[in-house]
């Protein structure tokens, strides 16, 4: 008998958890950050309590109580006699490993709570982008994918606290082991960026306590990896053999992208394995239709070319298509394309796995923004990455003084920046990225507008609020592509890979599947949270 458990992921899209046991054998595929249910009761200035360890996140529920999953160093005392009642306590030891789907954090989050003899399979990409993140993100210890410092106890006696944990100076480089590429065949530039990490105090670059990438092929269970085309670079779909047949897993994919062959090749090849069950993302199930990357750029390249002032390009650059469609646009319409530290420093990765990606120092049409007023001084990756790129280094009044020169790649988060950079009334606010999701979200897009108002700028493709719908002005429309299949392109994929049973994860409407696989062959078996499926 094979068994799934599902924590995370059910009518939610993201926060994906879930457990796969054959006998006495164990893996995790996804182990996501919970987005929803953690908004639900924190916010930026209310957050789980690092110094509480475990405790906030499993008595919240961000996390599922299964005892022996997680790093003891973040253990309280007496931590689960509390969840011994739980309905979803369990005892779970010897897990093989957690099969991550891509970097995006609502797969890859809370892999910072698990063991670290848990190693993670991913692709190379993922496992560098994760490493990026990590090394240039707010470090909070519920983030630390990669690498983590083992926390300690440090309350001075005579507290009353439960606990009071510190993190350490050493810090513990979590497995990876890779699926797409031989470890040995890796740069030595690769390499190094994967063992080393950065001691802020000390200003120091040294190697972290090492686990080195490891081939995919360790696995006890019979895996197989297959690259998909999602919003990041370096997704895939997971195949698992169990002795009940194949389970596949799809992770987040679409097939209008640029790499949509990718995801082709994958349903070709999933459909192949004629497998028993098939766990599959609907994040848009209810479109009907894809804007694709291409339509992007024709799109902003048609409102920026109009433009003879400073131009914002709001978008994700973790999705590098979106951001290699605004660099083209740049090139052609000649302006240098301004991007934040943190968005260099990942091109600056991706480009040891993929030599395609920009060089930064050759690329005429990059430059990188650095900070007017920085809270802090810059952190060590920042500062060897200005020395690195001295020359293409831009600060606001460069950008003030010729502002129909530049295209600035920015989010509502970077709007801190425009008394810096008094943009002239009329520029333009390019907004390449999807509506509000969540009232808090709503919030920032309302503030988004009183900026865009404030400013005297012109907001393109920014949505509004019309009775309680978000919308894009019509003829503002087609510059986001999404990293998700439509409903129509989702049920192509189930069709085509005809498993005996579908089950739907990471949507919010995963009933559209039985509405629309009946009388297919296919069963449909909608999970519930903690509840177990089994094959
Ligand atoms: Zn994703």
């Amino acid at each position: 008998m094979v068994y799934l458990t599902f924590y995370g992921g059910i009518k939610e899209i993201g926060g994906n958890k879930i457990l796969l046991e054959d006998d006495d054998r164990k893996l995790l595929i996804d182990f996501g950050f919970p987005y929803k249910r953690h908004k639900r009761f924190y916010e930026e200035y209310l957050k789980p309590r690092s110094g509480a360890g475990l405790l906030d996140p499993l008595v919240m529920g961000l996390l599922p109580p299964l005892e022996g999953l997680y790093r003891d160093d973040l253990g309280i005392p007496n931590l689960w006699q509390r969840f011994r009642g739980n309905a979803f306590y369990r005892r779970l030891d010897h897990v093989e490993g957690v099969l991550l789907s891509h970097a995006h954090l609502d797969h890859s989050g809370y892999i910072s709570f698990l063991k670290n003899d848990i190693p993670v399979y991913t692709t190379a990409v993922t496992a560098f982008i994760a490493k990026s993140m990590q090394d240039s993100g707010k470090a909070d210890f519920d983030q630390q994918v990669c690498y983590f410092s083992p926390t300690v106890q440090e309350c001075p006696t005579g507290w009353r606290q439960v606990a009071c944990l510190a993190s350490g100076e050493e810090k513990q480089q979590r497995q990876f082991c890779i699926a797409d590429k031989k470890p040995e065949e890796l740069s030595a530039d690769a390499r190094q960026f994967w063992s080393w990490g950065f001691w802020e105090k000390t200003a120091r670059q040294k190697e972290l306590t090492s686990s080195p990438l490891a081939a995919h092929t360790d696995s006890d269970f019979n895996l197989r990896c297959f690259p998909v085309d999602h919003s990041i670079p370096g997704a895939c779909a997971w195949g698992i053999e169990t002795s009940a047949g194949w389970v596949v897993y799809s992770g987040d994919l679409r097939l209008h992208g640029k790499r949509a062959d990718l995801t082709k090749n994958f349903m070709a090849q999933a459909a192949q394995l004629h497998p028993k069950a098939l766990i599959i993302e609907g994040t848009n199930v209810p479109r009907e239709t894809n804007i694709a990357e291409q339509e992007v750029y024709e799109n902003g390249l048609k409102a920026i070319a109009n433009s003879n002032s400073l131009v914002i390009a709001d978008f994700s650059p973790r999705d590098v298509d979106r951001l290699l469609t605004f660099l083209q646009i740049a090139r052609d319409t000649g302006r240098k394309l301004v991007i934040l530290p943190r968005d260099a420093y990942l091109l600056k990765t991706l480009r040891l796995l993929e030599p395609e990606i920009p060089d930064i120092a050759q690329e005429d049409s990059l430059a990188i923004y650095q900070e007017t007023i920085a809270s802090k001084s810059p952190r060590l990756w920042q500062r060897n990455l200005y020395q690195e790129y001295s020359s293409r280094i831009v600060l606001a009044e460069d950008v003030s003084s010729a502002q129909d020169q530049f295209i600035l790649c920015f989010s509502f988060f970077d709007l801190n920046e425009l008394p810096s950079l008094c943009p002239k009334p009329g520029s333009l606010y390019v907004y390449s990225s999807s509506e509000p999701h969540d009232e808090e979200q709503e919030i920032d897009f309302h503030r988004l507008h009183n900026w865009l108002k404030h400013f005297k700028i012109r907001g393109f493709g920014v949505h509004v609020k019309r009775g309680d719908k978000w919308q894009v002005p019509d003829d503002e429309r087609g510059l986001h592509a999404s990293g998700h299949a439509c409903g129509p392109d989702l049920l192509k994929i189930a069709h085509e890979i005809k498993p005996a049973i579908l089950i739907p994860v990471h949507s919010e409407h995963p009933d559209f599947y039985i509405d629309h696989l009946s009388n297919s062959g296919i069963d449909v078996i909608l999970p519930s949270l903690g509840e177990t499926i089994t094959i």
